[in-house]
């Protein structure tokens, strides 16, 4: 039977990509989507395409019972799960710290940070071998922001990530004995419609010439990162959180 892996905000940008890739890489690839059902089906029709397995559960990672009914969608379809990569991530307009009120703080924490909880529960539930499961695997993609805070940008979205950094080296711990590994990669800045969605199409191009490399970085160079970590090339990885950022 084919390996399984699950990839919240698999229907556009870096979700889409590690879909891709773990899809040719063996994996039958569970993509999870919070609202543009278009994007998430031609994911998974080109995997499909291309010879792959997939499918596409429209679920928001914040909220308990969708995570449930994700997880119970991918086991019913594929089996136990394999892996979880904990992709969904949002940001709000570029704004300072003045301005950001506590419902865009919920909507940011909801799924950058309670949405990663939620999932990586659900993922132990069902692969520690504490619970009975065979083990697995969960990569976090947090962000270089989380060190580099995003001044004037969005702090919140920055502190999010810390969270995330934070979860990743608790739970890593906590489930190392247990036959899961927890890691994360931390993408500088790659691109993706997200810059769009903060209010700067053009950002990317903007900041690259801070960035050593002098260019921003792809959903696909962010992708091999990630299934690396996941796979069983990385077994005596946990807790590790790699850059995938041009050396900024
Ligand atoms: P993107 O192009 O905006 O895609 C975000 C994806 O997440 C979409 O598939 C979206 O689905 C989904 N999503 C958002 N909220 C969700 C929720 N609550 N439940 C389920 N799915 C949800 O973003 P991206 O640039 O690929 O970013 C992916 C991850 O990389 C994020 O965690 C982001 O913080 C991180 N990252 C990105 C960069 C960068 O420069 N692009 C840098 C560092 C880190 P819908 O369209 O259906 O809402």
């Amino acid at each position: 039977m084919k390996k399984s892996m699950i990839v919240t905000g698999g229907s556009r940008g870096i979700g889409a990509a590690v879909a891709r890739l773990a899809a040719q890489r063996g994996y039958a690839v569970c993509i999870a989507y919070r609202s543009d059902a278009e994007a998430a089906a031609s994911v998974v029709e080109d995997i499909v395409t291309h010879g792959g397995v997939a499918l596409a559960v429209k679920a928001d990672t914040g909220v308990e019972a969708d995570v449930r009914r994700l997880f119970d969608a991918a086991q019913a379809a594929f089996g136990p799960i394999d892996a979880l990569v904990n992709n969904a991530g949002i940001l709000e307009q570029q704004a300072r710290v003045e301005a950001i009120d506590a419902a865009r703080l919920s909507r940011v924490f909801g799924t950058n940070v309670i949405g990663v909880f939620l999932c990586s529960a659900e993922a132990v539930r069902r692969m520690s071998t504490k619970h009975g499961g065979r083990g697995g695997s969960i990569v976090n993609v947090s962000s270089r922001a989380s060190r580099l805070g995003s001044p004037g940008e969005y702090v919140d979205y920055a502190a999010s990530k810390a969270a995330v950094d934070t979860l990743t080296i608790g739970l890593a711990k906590e489930v190392a004995t247990e036959g899961i590994r927890v890691n994360a990669v931390s993408p500088g800045l790659i691109h993706t419609e997200i810059h769009a969605r903060g209010g700067e199409p053009g950002r990317v191009d903007r900041l690259a010439k801070g960035v050593p490399m002098q260019r921003g970085g792809t959903a696909e160079e962010v992708a091999a990162a990630v299934l690396w970590l996941a796979s069983d090339e990385a077994t005596y990885c946990t807790g590790s959180n790699i850059d995938v950022a041009g050396g900024r």
